[in-house]
Order: structure tokens, then C-alpha cells, then sequence
């Protein structure tokens, strides 16, 4: 799905929250046959459902696959006929006519019979007599209603679902959230008319719908739509808004396999957020406001748009017309096929029929004066859009989404299947980027660089194309079945990012993708976190799985599988298979290790999907503690569970791919042993002249390790010899392990520092940015909670620390993306805490630009510590807040206003926490950035913590509860609180919000972070106080 916009580098921590995994064995009893349904046979005998007669052949067989689960209408069916359904599901499902490789069938659940041997047989055997027991003890059962759930004795009656009331009064026909699967849509015609002078629209939306199951209504997705008329003249009609459905209902059947063609209209007003059909504008360089409208569906705004079945696996081809004035462009997802002049003096854009099978979420238009540049790469037109005064800076964009595209297209073997692919940049856009099918479009920052640009920013950019280009394979061309399991469209576009780059793009330097891991790890360790494929119902909820664990954690996962496998090529095999095999059609996370599991060939190697699910299907991650005693160590695992609450303990296991060096040889990748851990404990062997073993090489599992105190102290000795006898990798993961077990309880403040000790003579970019990271975490904890003489102890340290690497750095253009990506830390440190030689240079940097005008340039990594020193003075930051007004270019604005907003003067706090919420000067989707960069100082936070409790249903407006936005909010407001008052205060709040968000699992996030800090504080700040 989409980009999301990292601002946060430093989450810390919880409440308990069920995550039911799903049961497999359950859910392969209840599937269905796949509905085979012969069009071209059975036609004739089907009455097409009356009134608008539609029957178009299309191929003359038409399968559909991802109906296995059944209509879900149990509320409606009989005992009776629900354990027969079961009964012949069970016996269709054993005849073995089947043949499993078929792209309409489901793949058999794990560790079933794909490779019969003879302990697999036994436990088949078994299974079936488990499975045919089962179906007859409930075919016989009397008095019981089988649901997705389980049996559920009924009482005298059956039970009756409740149904809700419609909007106008009568009962509407379904009772939950998830569409009947009793009606599939097959092909939409939309027709928009949007009015951007009065900033409205109407549409007209005619569905061609396939009748799968027997049914008396049809429900489909519609919010904030005024439907004015629908085709069905007779039945039931009506909405139901919290639902955010609407039905029509009959009174005799409609018949499985009939045809059926529903005509919808309807008017609304533009949306003023970021998703559905929106409004957005922009100022041109004559000062004139230019407005536009745009859409963002994923994941649940496609039916603010129109009508629709709103889910990903109701996939359908579409038709897009929109009418618009002549002045303006449109652009939707497929070239436009023709322009029709209208008797009114507007035109209608007429699109070519999408040539897949797409998710409504992946349907996108706009109408904007936007102008393009474009290329030829293999069959595609590649075009770059943008406002025109900002054309100069797209041709970084196009040229690298060209090589990107010819990368993957080889890369997957599968070409790119539509003829054009357009990237958007709009001025007003919420998250990073979004990957609607040959319709891309970008927040601006993520697009358009300028020739000057540092690499560090062309980095950027490539990063967000990269990863929307990867989802036109992973996610459009195969899409997960329900939200559930998004981390398969965004861990995955995400790992392909990194992976895409470094080939394609060497010299940005990608290789380094242990923040991601790290990160994602923050909020993985917490109690309230998730799996990375779990249950979802809600909107919120699924709001929710924009996370770090769907991005970073589920990109990991595959980093560490790819590493664990033997062969280079191995991994590559198993996604090309997998895309082959589901193309166009919906998946679920165990068709992916299916898919892998098959193409491992080789014999001694594990099971794929048996080591991943594990991974997938439980929260958290593995906690990996050595100890030595002679030639054996023993490696034991246990959940690494951060928790105030001592009691909680898990038995979670993991199958672990350990991998380990020694001081022999711990550089090179033949030094690397490897070492499976699949049980609580295991023990290996080592001769007793290995002074020290590093676990984890190049920090590519997704696991902690406890060295205990005398592994940590050789470690410790080593590294003070020599920097070099780890890679810069493996420095990095000892520095984020031992700060993790600190908060973990598992080791003291003081082991920490002495490890830090060896960081005066390093030098490479990871270790040091991850230092740095956790040092300035901590610096900002103790001034929160005023501990001043600890906080100035804690600035002489860093100072100390990284003084003389602070010092080395020079204030001119660098060319290494590494050296910048160091230089930029270092100083923004440095000129944080006040160090002298640091803001001189600075605001000496920001005085030429002043003078000149804007026209000598500041280093791109080093625009941010210039602007940051220069809103701390009373003269300058006026004067760059006319700068942020005026200049064009993004990512340099974007700098601006983070030093705008680390000010520490009071006044201009409030004014630009209110100037972000009103969206003039500031525009709103920058609002996050701004808080949590306010809540960084000393002075905002208790502001910006104000601010979000009088403003949060105006921010909840912009911004729907759950998205990534809100979660970035309160994570900026709350983790770095560490007291009791203000936990109840966070506590108190956050529960006074009921459905406006007390839900939240961002909540029990800050309420654990809290907690964890509290006790962090209560447990090290006398060891603190007397050691620092
Ligand atoms: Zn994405």
C-alpha cells in the first residue's frame, strides 16, 4: 500500500490486546469448492435478474476463485445444510481431483500432504480421520448452528442475527462489516463530473455483477455519496452509515450464476481530508491559488468515490469518465481513449477498460493543470507530473523510475502489463506515495528533486519510487485477500526497495538496512504489538496495519529469509513462482511460503513455511541469551517481551536461522556458521580458545542477543583493541542490543556505557548513527523530566564521546551518501546541545545565504542543522519564515519548517502548532511533522501535548483515527513522558475519547511506553547520578 512518511526515529513502548491467529485447520474445513461457473452452458437456463437485462459473454469460462469462504450468511442457513456444505467440502476436498497447482484453487494448508513421505502420510491419515469424525459428529449433532467460529449450540430458536436499521427506518438486510460474498462484481463503469468551483461532484456508477450464491439482497460500500438513483425499481433499498453500506434487497432470489447489471447515482462534495475524492490546491508562482482534485482510496476510500465493493478481494475491470473544463487535464490508471465536447462547454475524458483485474483501492483519477515529461522504457510511456513551475525537478523522477522499471520487469520475468505509468506529485498529499495501478502518485518531497540536490535527498526520492513501482507486481498485480495480511503488499514492497536499489542505484548507498530492523523492533518488543499477519475487522483496525511491523518487520522477516537460504537465486525462484501462480488473483501470507517451500529444492534444508510462520503468525521476537561453560554453549530463547508488568510471560518459540563469528574469523561471509534454534535450548559445540562469539553476523536476523556479562566484556576488550575486528553492521546491532537489554531490565546503565566506551574510535556511520539515536533518546527523557544536572552531565559526555568526530567534519559539499548521512547526525547533535564551533559555522552558513539572497547554496545534509541553529535566534527566524513562504523547492521547505518548528520560544510554538491545524501558511499534511518535531524540545512538548486534547476532533477530521498519521501524533506527544501524573493524564484522555480513538493500539503503545520509561528512570537514574 502506500509510502508512509517516517518522522519518528525513536519509539519506546503497552496493554493487553487479543490477536487471535488464525486457525488453519478451521479454516480449510470451511472452504468451499472454488465456483466453477460455465457461462457459455449454463446462460440460457439462468433468468438474468430483471430490469436492466446485461448478459455479455465474456470468455467462455469464467472462473472465480477466492469464494472459498462461504457467503458468511450462516446467520441465515440451517444446521442442517451447514453440515452437509461441510460434509461434501470435506469429501471433494480428499478426491484429490484437484490438481494443487491450478491458480483457482487454494493452497493446501502447511505441512499437508505436497510431499507425501512416510511420516507425512501418517499425520495426513490422521488428519482426514480427525476431519471425517468431526464431520459426521456434527452431521448427526442436533440443535447446533456452525459458524466460521466453531459450533455454537443454539437455544430453542436458531439464532436470529440483529439487524441494524437503515437511514430511513426500515431494517437493513446485513449485519457486519465484511461484505456478503454471495455477489461479485465483475466490471464498473464510473462517470464523474466533478465542479472544482464549487467543489463538488456527481457520478454515475454502473456495476456489472456476477450472482454467485442464491441471495435476496446485494450490499455494497458506499459513504458520503447522495445516491439519487438506482436502477432497481422494485425492492428494498437503504444505507447504513456506520457501516458504511448500502443494499438492495428482493424478494425472490437472485440466482446463482445470474447476470446482473445495478445503475447507481449520486452527488457529493469534494473531500477537505486527504482520501476519497478530494480537493487540493496549490499557489503558482503569479500568486494565484490553483485548486485541482485528486483521490486516495487505500485502504477504505474508494466508496467515498463511488459505489462499490470495497474490498481487496472483490477485484473488477473498470471504466473511468470524467467531464472537466477545457483548461484542465484528467488522469486516471489507463491511457485515455477519447475526448467527447459536451453541449455545456466541458469535455469528457473518456479512459481505456483496465486490462487486469484490479481492487478498488488501486482506482485513481485526477483533474489538474499538471504538466508532464515522459520516455519510452520497453512498452510502457513513463511520464513525470507536476505543477508547472516545478517541471525542472521532475526529470531525476523519471529517469530513475525508468531504470527502475526495466529493473523489475526482468527482475520479476514478468513484464509490466499496462501501456503507460504516470507519477503524480500533489501539492497536497498525506502519505509518502501510493501505488495505484499506472497512476502513481507522490507527496511532492518524495518526487521532485532539483539538479543541486544532495544524494542524500535523490536517496529519498528512489527509495519511495522503488517501493511504489515494486507494488505494481506486489499488490497490484497480486493482492492480499483482506487487509489482515497487508505486510504482504508492504513488507514486501519494502524489502524489494532496498534490494532494487542497491543494484540499480549503487551509489546511493542502500546497503545499510539495519534501522529499518531496528526500528520496527521498538515497537515489536512492546506487549500491545501485533502479528505480522493478524486479525483485522474494523475500520480503525485496519487503519492500524499501516505500522512498522507491516513495513519494517515483514520486510526483515524476508531480508532474514533470503539470507538463510542456500543460493542467491533461490529466493528470487520463489517470488517469481508466486507471482506466476496468483497473478491477477488474491493471496493470503501461507500462499506465499507455500510458494517458497516449493522451489526449496534442497534436501537438507527446512521447510520454509514451517520456520516462517512463525515469524508471521505470533507477535514479537526472540530474545537469543548465550552463556559458555568449557566447549559448550548453550543458546536458550525466549520472547523478548518489554513489559512493566513482570508476570507476563509468554512461551512463544521461534525457528530461528542463528548465525555466528568468532575472533578466528568474523569479517568475511565464509566466517559465518550457522546454527538453527528451534526449541527453548540448544547447545553446541566450541573449542575453548575462542576468545569471543558475536551472534546475529551483519545483524540480519530479526533477534536480540544477551552475551551475559562476560561475552559482552570480551566483546567489549575487542572492539577497544580494535574497531575493525567486526563489520560496522555487527558494531551497530552490539549498540542497539545492549541499549534493549537495558530497558529490558536485563543489564545495567552502567554495562552500557562501558561498551560505549570503544566509541571514540569509531567512525563509521551506522554504529555512530545508532549511538547517537539512543544517547539523544535518552538526553531528551532526563530533560523532560528536568533532571538539569543530569541532562548538562549527559551533554559533556556526548561532546566528549564525539567531540573529535564532530570536529572533523567540514561544512562544504560532500559527495558520499554515507559521509553525509554521518556529517548530518553528528552536527545536528553538536548544534542541538548548544556546542559552540558547531553553531558558529552555522549560523555563519546561514548569513551568506541570507545576503545572497537564497542564490549560494547550503549543502543539502546540512540544510537542516543551519535552518534548526537559525530558528533559535529571535532576528533569523522571522526571516525564515518568509523564506518557507516563498521558496518552491520541497524537500529544502520541508527543512524549513522542521526549523521553524524547534524553536524554544513559547509564543511561536503555539503559532505554528495552530498555523499546521489551519493549513494556509502551514499545510496541514505537515501538521505530524510539526508536532513531533515541537515535542523534541524542551519547551513545546507540554504545548503540543495541550494541543492535541483541545484540538482532537478537528485532528482526527484530517486525519482518520488509526492512520499513520494519528499513530505518529501520539507517539510524539506521549513516549517521552515518564512520570505516574502523567500517565494518568495520558490514561485519562485517551479513555474519555471512547470510539473517537480510545480503541487505539497506538493508545496502550504510549501507556506502555510510559510505564517502561517510568521504570527505566526508577531503576538507573541513581546509577546515573553517580556514575555520569
Ligand atoms: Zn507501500
Amino acid at each position: 500500500a502506500l509510502q508512509i512518511i517516517r518522522l519518528i526515529s525513536l519509539p519506546l513502548c503497552v496493554v493487553e490486546r487479543a490477536n487471535l491467529p488464525r486457525n488453519m485447520i478451521e479454516n480449510s474445513m470451511f472452504e468451499e469448492e472454488p465456483d466453477v461457473v460455465d457461462l457459455a452452458k449454463d446462460s440460457a437456463s439462468f433468468p438474468v435478474c430483471s430490469y436492466e437485462v446485461a448478459y455479455e459473454p465474456r470468455s467462455s469460462r469464467l472462473l472465480v476463485r477466492g469464494l472459498g469462504e462461504n457467503d458468511m450468511d450462516e446467520d441465515e442457513e440451517d444446521c442442517e445444510s451447514s453440515a452437509r456444505l461441510l460434509g461434501m467440502s470435506f469429501m471433494n476436498r480428499s478426491s484429490s481431483h484437484r490438481p494443487s497447482s491450478s491458480p483457482y484453487t487454494r493452497q493446501p494448508p502447511p505441512r499437508s500432504c505436497s510431499r507425501p513421505s512416510a511420516r507425512t502420510m501418517v499425520v495426513c491419515v490422521l488428519f482426514l480421520v480427525i476431519v471425517a469424525s468431526m464431520t459426521m459428529v456434527l452431521y448427526f449433532l442436533p440443535g447446533c448452528t456452525f459458524t466460521k467460529t466453531g459450533c455454537k449450540p443454539n437455544k430453542t430458536t436458531p439464532i436470529e442475527p440483529v439487524y441494524p436499521e437503515s437511514t430511513n427506518g426500515t431494517l437493513f438486510p446485513w449485519a457486519q462489516l465484511r461484505l456478503p460474498q454471495s455477489v461479485h462484481p465483475l466490471s464498473y463503469d464510473l462517470t464523474l463530473n466533478p465542479d472544482l468551483d464549487n467543489m463538488i461532484f456527481s457520478g454515475r456508477t454502473v456495476i456489472d455483477m456476477l450472482v454467485l450464491h442464491n441471495t435476496k439482497r446485494i450490499v455494497l460500500h458506499s459513504a458520503n455519496l447522495n445516491i439519487t438513483k438506482a436502477t432497481f425499481k422494485v425492492g428494498f433499498k437503504g444505507e447504513y452509515k456506520p457501516a458504511q453500506q448500502i443494499a438492495v434487497k428482493f424478494t425472490e432470489d437472485l440466482k446463482a450464476g445470474q447476470h446482473c447489471v445495478l445503475t447507481l447515482e449520486y452527488s457529493a462534495k469534494l473531500s477537505h481530508t486527504y482520501d476519497g475524492f478530494y480537493n487540493s490546491s496549490y499557489t503558482d508562482k503569479d500568486g494565484n491559488k490553483r485548486v485541482l482534485a485528486a483521490t486516495q482510496f487505500e485502504p477504505l476510500s474508494a466508496r467515498k468515490a463511488f459505489p462499490c465493493f470495497d474490498e481487496p478481494a472483490f477485484k473488477a475491470t473498470f471504466l473511468v469518465k470524467i467531464t472537466r473544463k477545457p483548461n484542465y487535464k484528467t488522469l486516471s490508471n489507463m491511457p485515455k481513449a477519447n475526448v467527447t465536447a459536451l453541449p455545456n462547454g466541458l469535455l469528457r475524458d473518456e479512459f481505456e477498460r483496465t486490462s487486469v483485474n484490479m481492487s478498488t483501492y488501486l482506482v485513481a483519477f485526477i483533474v489538474a493543470d499538471f504538466t508532464p515529461i515522459s520516455k519510452n522504457v520497453s512498452e510502457t510511456l513513463v511520464s513525470v507530473y507536476s505543477v508547472p513551475e516545478k517541471k525542472e525537478h521532475t526529470e531525476y523522477a523519471l529517469d530513475t523510475a525508468s531504470k527502475l522499471l526495466e529493473f523489475y520487469n526482468n527482475f520479476f520475468e514478468i513484464g509490466y502489463p499496462l501501456k503507460k505509468l504516470d507519477l503524480v506529485a500533489i501539492p497536497d498529499f498525506l502519505a509518502g506515495a501510493m501505488e495505484n495501478w499506472g497512476l502513481i502518485t507522490f507527496r511532492e518531497t518524495s518526487l521532485l528533486v532539483g539538479k543541486q540536490s544532495s544524494s542524500l535527498e535523490k536517496q529519498v526520492v528512489a527509495s519511495v519510487i522503488a517501493h511504489e513501482l515494486a507494488h505494481q507486481w506486489f499488490g497490484n498485480l497480486v493482492t492480499m485477500s483482506w487487509w489482515n495480511d497487508l505486510w504482504l503488499n508492504e513488507g514486501f514492497a519494502t524489502y524489494m526497495q532496498y534490494t532494487s536499489l542497491q543494484t540499480v542505484l549503487p551509489h546511493l548507498d542502500i546497503v545499510n538496512v539495519c534501522f529499518m530492523r531496528f526500528r520496527a523492533m521498538e515497537k515489536d518488543a512492546l506487549n500491545s504489538s501485533h502479528a505480522v499477519s493478524t486479525e483485522v475487522n474494523t475500520p480503525e483496525q485496519v487503519e492500524e496495519m499501516f505500522d512498522s511491523v507491516s513495513y519494517e518487520k515483514g520486510a526483515s522477516i524476508l531480508l532474514m529469509l533470503k539470507a538463510s537460504l542456500p543460493g542467491d537465486g533461490q529466493f528470487r525462484k520463489g517470488i517469481i513462482q508466486y507471482l506466476n501462480q496468483f497473478s491477477g488473483l488474491n493471496t493470503d501470507t501461507n500462499d506465499l511460503w507455500n510458494s517458497l517451500t516449493q522451489v526449496d529444492v534442497s534436501t537438507q534444508h527446512q521447510n520454509v513455511s514451517e520456520m516462517m510462520s512463525s515469524w508471521t503468525s505470533q507477535k514479537g521476537f526472540p530474545l537469543v541469551t548465550v552463556s559458555r561453560k568449557g566447549d559448550q554453549v548453550t543458546l536458550t530463547q525466549e520472547h523478548f517481551l518489554l513489559t512493566s508488568d513482570n508476570a507476563t510471560h509468554t512461551s512463544s518459540l521461534w525457528n530461528i536461522p542463528v548465525t555466528y563469528v568468532n575472533d578466528s574469523c568474523s569479517l568475511a561471509p565464509e566466517c559465518r556458521q550457522v546454527f538453527t534454534l528451534k526449541t527453548k535450548s540448544e547447545t553446541l559445540r566450541l573449542p575453548e580458545s575462542v576468545k569471543w562469539l558475536k551472534l546475529n553476523y551483519r545483524n540480519t536476523g530479526f533477534y536480540i542477543v544477551h552475551y551475559g556479562d562476560e561475552g559482552w566484556a570480551a566483546l567489549r576488550d575487542a572492539l577497544s583493541s580494535n574497531v575493525s575486528v567486526l563489520t560496522h553492521e555487527d558494531r551497530a546491532s552490539l549498540i542497539h542490543n545492549i541499549f534493549a537489554l537495558s530497558r529490558l531490565g536485563r543489564v545495567s546503565v552502567r554495562h552500557v556505557f562501558n561498551l560505549l566506551d570503544y566509541m571514540t574510535n569509531e567512525t563509521e556511520t551506522t554504529p555512530v548513527l545508532e549511538a547517537l539515536l539512543q544517547l539523544n533518546n535518552l538526553y531528551r527523557l532526563l530533560d523532560k523530566r528536568q533532571e538539569h544536572t543530569l541532562v548538562a552531565r549527559m551533554k559533556v559526555y556526548i561532546l566528549h564521546q564525539f567531540g573529535s568526530l564532530m570536529n572533523n567534519q567540514t561544512w562544504v559539499e560532500e559527495e558520499s551518501v554515507s559521509k553525509q548521512e554521518l556529517r548530518s547526525a553528528l552536527l545536528e547533535t553538536a548544534c542541538g546541545l548548544n556546542e559552540e564551533n558547531c553553531t558558529q559555522q552555522a549560523k555563519a552558513l546561514f548569513q551568506k545565504y541570507v545576503d545572497s539572497n537564497g542564490t549560494t547554496r547550503i549543502p543539502g545534509d546540512l540544510q537542516q542543522v543551519v535552518f534548526n541553529v537559525a530558528a533559535q535566534s529571535d532576528e533569523d527566524w522571522p526571516t525564515l519564515l518568509n523564506m518557507y513562504e516563498h521558496v518552491t523547492y520541497d524537500a529544502e521547505k520541508r527543512k524549513m519548517l522542521r526549523g521553524l518548528a524547534s524553536t524554544q520560544d513559547a509564543r511561536r510554538i503555539v503559532w505554528i502548532l495552530n498555523a499546521g491545524l489551519k493549513g494556509d501558511i502551514i499545510q496541514t499534511q505537515e501538521l505530524p511533522l510539526v508536532i513531533n518535531t515541537v515535542c523534541n524540545g524542551f519547551a513545546g512538548y507540554l504545548f503540543a501535548w495541550d494541543f492535541i486534547q483541545e484540538n482532537w476532533d478537528h485532528l482526527i477530521e484530517k486525519f482518520p483515527v488509526g492512520s499513520f498519521a494519528i499513530q505518529t501524533v501520539i507517539k510524539s506527544v506521549t513516549s517521552q513522558f515518564s512520570t505516574q501524573a502523567h500517565l494518568y493524564q495520558v490514561k485519562g484522555f485517551f479513555s474519555s475519547l471512547k470510539e473517537r480513538g480510545a480503541q487505539m493500539r497506538s493508545v496502550q503503545e504510549a501507556l506502555e511506553t510510559i510505564r517502561l520509561n517510568q521504570r527505566w528512570m526508577d531503576k538507573n537514574l541513581p546509577t546515573l547520578k553517580k556514575w555520569l
